[in-house]
């Protein structure tokens, strides 16, 4: 296992290729370094006796000891020990823990690949058993590029105006192939060592050319990493605070015309197979979102918890209900993946999948909440967060006497406690971080809405129950009917 300055160290050495305020920078710029801190967690936190039963586990293919983010889950207590990973690293770090996109991904293509050697006698599954040698020998961190740009949302992949909307094959020669395009909203690909690429969607009888599967180094020549960054606000260094390294950088990443050598394509052209990993991919984020979101959940209920108490309102009926329905949400979704891992069933590869249903519902419900939990933290904060006076302000002698007597609240609570509460509220509430990972991606992360509702009508058996619907009403149920 590697240690976060060796995972430093490998970045330096990467090629420049992120673009970043007009710029194209190294991996060493302080940019990127803070806003790997998440990643870093996952290596320095190895050792810590509270995570090291939850952040490592066994290869199954070597039989070593390795980081849990490079594992492929190989039993119902795998999945548990993802989610409450992911549950637990989002509460420390104040954010998203990021290193979830690759586990998810190499999961997805370790089942699907091998479903599609068996199918069409390829050998992306030893492929992949390779690359997953390496991944784990190298403790790697993977990026996950599923989302195209899509263009013109009304029409598929290949009735594109313009056909690099969709990421695809260019050219094919005997030692790989060349490709085109570009994946939207990739989280800390910026800081990542490989890339791993699937498609976004099912693709159709005509579009081989889209239906690939790979992973790359993401400094490879053609390969351009266009970021915008997120961080939590500023603050002066007397006043930091473990919320102020909580940040990120999300990548529009361009492939002009980049080889992707045969030994790293785990999927090209077995067109109905392209769903199939779309989905996959997709099912494994959803259930790691049962965990992340209850982390992010953690950070807001407590943070309205603690803001309650300074401002002695805890005992408030709005406010307890409000806590109470901050902890169901939470709850609900944990238990949610709690419950699509021990009914997870086993790919034929030896994967260990989640159950749809209960991931799907899990991340639908924390998908609807999202701005709902917000909205009972503004509550319960009041405006200060969007007014607070900065640090510089704080620690300004000749005001800071009024700021410390300002933001005080009940009487007992030092001036600077309220004031570093009321800081990390204002961090949630009107920070730019805050806005992305928690908001935008709690909506839109690991697929729109509709994409749950989608995979939920698809899996569930509705049938079942407008048979119990026609049994209770009288209704004869045909023998056609009945499952
Ligand atoms: C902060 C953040 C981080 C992310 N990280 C990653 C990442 O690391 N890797 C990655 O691959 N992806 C990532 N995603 C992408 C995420 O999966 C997508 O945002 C999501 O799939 C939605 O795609 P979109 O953003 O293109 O929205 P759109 O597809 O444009 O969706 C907008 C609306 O249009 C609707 N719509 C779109 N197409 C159709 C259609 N054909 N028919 C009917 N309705 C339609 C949608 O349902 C939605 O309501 C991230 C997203 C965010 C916000």
């Amino acid at each position: 296992m590697r240690t976060q300055e060796q995972y430093l160290e490998g970045l330096k050495k990467m090629r420049p290729n992120i673009y970043l305020d007009g710029e194209c920078i190294g991996r060493d710029d302080p940019r990127v370094v803070r806003a790997s801190s998440a990643i870093r967690m996952t290596f320095s936190l190895v050792d810590n006796p509270e995570y090291e039963d939850l952040l490592t586990a066994t290869s199954h293919i070597s039989g070593k000891k390795i980081n849990r983010f490079t594992h492929i889950h190989q039993s119902v207590d795998d999945l548990l020990k993802k989610q409450e990973m992911t549950r637990k690293i989002c509460g420390a770090c104040g954010g998203c823990v990021q290193r979830c996109m690759g586990i998810d991904m190499m999961n997805a293509i370790s089942g699907v690949s091998y479903d599609v050697d068996q199918k069409y006698g390829t050998s992306y599954y030893q492929n992949f058993l390779k690359f997953l040698e390496y991944f784990q020998e190298n403790d790697l961190v993977c990026a996950g590029s599923q989302t195209d740009t899509k263009g013109d949302r009304a029409a598929r992949p290949s009735q594109q105006w313009d056909p690099d909307q969709y990421l695809h094959v260019v050219e094919r020669r005997p030692d790989g192939v060349v490709v085109r395009g570009c994946k939207v909203h990739n989280t800390m690909a910026p800081y990542a060592d490989e890339l791993l690429i699937v498609p976004t969607r099912v693709m159709g009888p005509d579009e081989k050319d889209y239906a690939i599967a790979f992973a790359i180094p993401a400094d490879t020549e053609g390969i351009y990493l266009i970021a915008r960054e997120a961080f939590s606000t500023a603050r002066k260094p007397e006043m930091d605070a473990p919320i102020t390294s909580a940040g990120d950088l999300e990548s529009m990443t361009v492939f002009d015309d980049v080889f992707i050598p045969n030994e790293r394509i785990f999927l090209n052209g077995e067109v109905d197979m392209a769903g199939k990993m779309a989905l996959r991919f997709a099912l494994y984020h959803r259930h790691s979102y049962t965990g992340c979101k209850p982390g992010i959940g953690d950070v807001i209920m407590g943070t309205a918890a603690l803001i309650a108490d300074y401002q002695n309102i805890k005992k408030q009926g709005h406010v307890k209900e409000k806590l109470a329905e901050m902890i169901s949400v939470a709850e609900l979704v944990y238990a949610a993946g709690i419950a699509s891992a021990v009914k997870s069933t086993k790919a034929a590869s030896g994967t260990q999948v989640p159950n749809v249903i209960y991931a799907n519902v899990g991340r639908r419900h924390a998908g609807h909440n999202i701005y709902h939990e917000f909205n009972m933290l503004c509550d319960i904060t009041g405006g200060l967060p969007a007014t607070i006076p900065g640090t510089a302000e704080y620690l300004n002698p000749e005001i800071s006497k009024y700021v410390q007597k300002y933001v005080t609240r009940r009487e007992g609570i030092s001036p600077e406690d309220c004031y570093r509460a009321f800081m990390l509220a204002s961090d949630l509430l009107t920070g730019e971080y805050s806005t992305v990972v928690f908001q935008v991606a709690g909506v839109h992360g690991g697929g729109s809405p509709i994409m749950e509702d989608i995979a939920i009508l698809g899996s569930y058996d509705l049938n079942a129950k407008v048979n119990i619907a026609k049994h209770l009403a009288g209704i004869e149920v045909k023998d056609e009917e009945k499952k």
